[in-house]
């Protein structure tokens, strides 16, 4: 028996079952449908890429997996070289793990080690994001603001390391001035909070964010498991400004297999470095630096470069404007759209309630939440497709 994720197993409608997939198309037995999720914002390049089913099969062919404990291999040592050169800044320190909520449990074990390591046990408090979702595991849920996700949290009562600002420059002047001696981090969803609903926020908050963390030494932490490799029109929200560890996911193996990883810069690094063990960074996960994710990840890289995905996305963005400029309905509260994820809030979730399979029959995978109708498609999509996802959104507000 499978147990399916968020879903009331009783109630829950059959799921869609795939038998094939290429391109932006998911196929059924009956049907093909294009996915305007990229299951789960990963699948950048479409299904079946040519370039990423090589890489995953040739490494096959020489082993799948090795542990990083005691052994090493080029797959790995070649990603981390090109993250090391690719990435922006002193990004230069990349920790593996097999799951974006394992690498931002891992980025904030970092920064609250880090003070520990210098011995300064007070700086406890992590600042985060009103509607921040950074995972399903234990510290991401207190450090993420959803009561559809994190409900059961309830049960422990207030949890006073974790303090929650909306993304308000006041806001977070006020916090660091109230906190700051407390503080080891700030964690954001840098631009764009995905699963707390498609919330797009300003650049200026980021920039003020980085300065006050200059200001009062408490390390910044971007969490682009969501944002990162194209979603919100920039390479990385840390091209733009640039934060003390970085956490990539999803798209990093262009979602063909799962892994991710936290790349701290020279400062954090040096924070463990040393003749002392008790210092060193007690993590590790079993699958961490998979070969096959590695090999993967490094090839969606290279073709993330020299396709110039930057342009595709770009395109995208303007076809999505241009095809939902001057639309409304009194049933919205707002459109909004940054790069490759556009989302249709509703003012009830009601509004939303049968569109999953009014688009399947178009054509058009789709997984409403809440309020929030989106699309977040893969870049390979040409415009008569993205039109086509568009259009369906559009049709269900004019039946
Ligand atoms: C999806 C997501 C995660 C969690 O990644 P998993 O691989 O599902 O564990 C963390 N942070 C953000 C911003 C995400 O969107």
């Amino acid at each position: 028996m499978i147990w399916y994720p968020y879903q009331q197993m009783k109630t829950m409608k059959d799921p869609y079952h795939i038998t094939d997939a290429e391109g932006v198309w998911l196929y059924t037995r009956e049907n093909r449908m294009i996915d305007s999720v990229s299951s789960w914002w990963s699948v950048i390049h479409g299904y079946k890429h040519p370039v990423l089913r090589e890489a995953i099969k040739s490494q096959a062919d020489r082993f799948s997996h090795v542990m990083l404990g005691g052994l090493t291999h080029e797959p790995v040592q070649q990603l981390s070289q090109k993250l090391e050169d690719w990435l922006p800044g002193d990004l230069d320190y990349c920790f593996f793990s097999d799951s974006g909520s394992v690498a931002v449990e891992v980025a904030l074990k970092m920064a609250l080690q880090y003070y520990v390591n210098q011995g300064q046990l007070q700086r406890t408090k992590v600042l985060s994001l009103t509607h921040a979702y950074h995972g399903d595991t234990f510290k991401t849920m207190e450090v993420g603001d959803d009561e559809d996700y994190h409900f059961i949290l309830e049960a422990y009562g207030p949890n006073p390391n974790v303090i929650h600002i909306p993304t308000e420059i006041p806001a977070l002047e006020k916090a660091f001035e109230l906190c700051h001696e407390e503080l080891n981090c700030l964690i954001v969803e840098p631009l764009l909070q995905g699963a707390g609903g498609m919330r797009m926020y300003d650049l200026s908050f980021l920039q003020r964010a980085r300065k006050l963390c200059d200001q009062y030494k408490v390390l910044l932490i971007f969490d682009e498991v969501a944002t990162g490799f194209g979603r919100t029109g920039n390479r990385f929200a840390a091209d733009l400004v640039l934060p003390d560890i970085l956490v990539l996911g999803k798209a990093l193996t262009g979602g063909y297999i799962g892994h991710a990883v936290t790349v701290a810069n020279k400062k954090v690094y040096e924070g463990f470095y040393g003749e002392d063990s008790d210092k060193a960074l007690m993590h590790g996960p079993t699958f961490m630096g998979n070969a096959l994710a590695c090999s993967v990840a490094l090839k969606s890289i290279e073709l993330f470069e020299q396709e110039d995905y930057l342009s595709k996305i770009r395109r995208i963005e303007a076809v999505t404007r241009r095809e939902m400029d001057g639309f409304t309905d009194p049933r919205i509260k707002e459109i909004r759209i940054m790069g490759g994820c556009i989302c249709i809030e509703v003012l009830d979730p009601a509004i939303l309630a049968g569109y999953q399979q009014f688009a399947c029959r178009r054509g058009v995978f789709s997984r409403p939440f809440l309020n929030y109708l989106y699309a977040m498609v893969p870049y390979v999509i040409t415009e008569e497709e993205l039109i086509q996802v568009l259009s369906v959104m559009k049709a269900w507000f004019r039946r």
